[in-house]
């Protein structure tokens, strides 16, 4: 019972979090590119730290709270390039643009997850 208490109030820290990381992430792009995701879900992620649908739905892993912030940025930024190119080759190129200020990740999130 408690951990899931615990639980519901770290994904509700993350979903704060990361909403106020979108709003800054989104100022890299051109009101023209219109990336704006309708939904953003935080839950626990199997395989990747993020994912945008072609519905642009974002999920980000409710692990990456625990992230810098410019890993957080990095991954939301990628993502939200996925909303002009779908395939991820590509978006690493231009993605790079979008967040060359940014430190790239290392260790932290290079861990078991990758960044699809
Ligand atoms: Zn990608």
């Amino acid at each position: 019972m408690t951990a899931r208490i615990l639980h519901g109030w770290f994904k509700k820290r993350a979903k704060v979090k990361f909403t106020e990381r979108l709003e800054v992430c989104l100022r890299r792009f051109s009101p023209e590119e219109d990336v704006r995701p309708c939904k953003l879900t935080v839950r626990a992620m199997t395989r990747r730290w993020g994912s945008l649908t072609a519905l642009r739905n974002m999920t980000l892993h409710i692990r990456l709270v625990g992230a810098s912030i410019h890993c957080i940025d990095y991954v939301i930024t990628h993502q939200l390039c996925h909303a002009l190119i779908p395939y991820h080759g590509h978006v690493l190129r231009f993605a790079g643009q979008k967040t060359s200020k940014l430190v790239e990740p290392e260790g932290q999130i290079r861990t078991s997850l990758s960044l699809t």
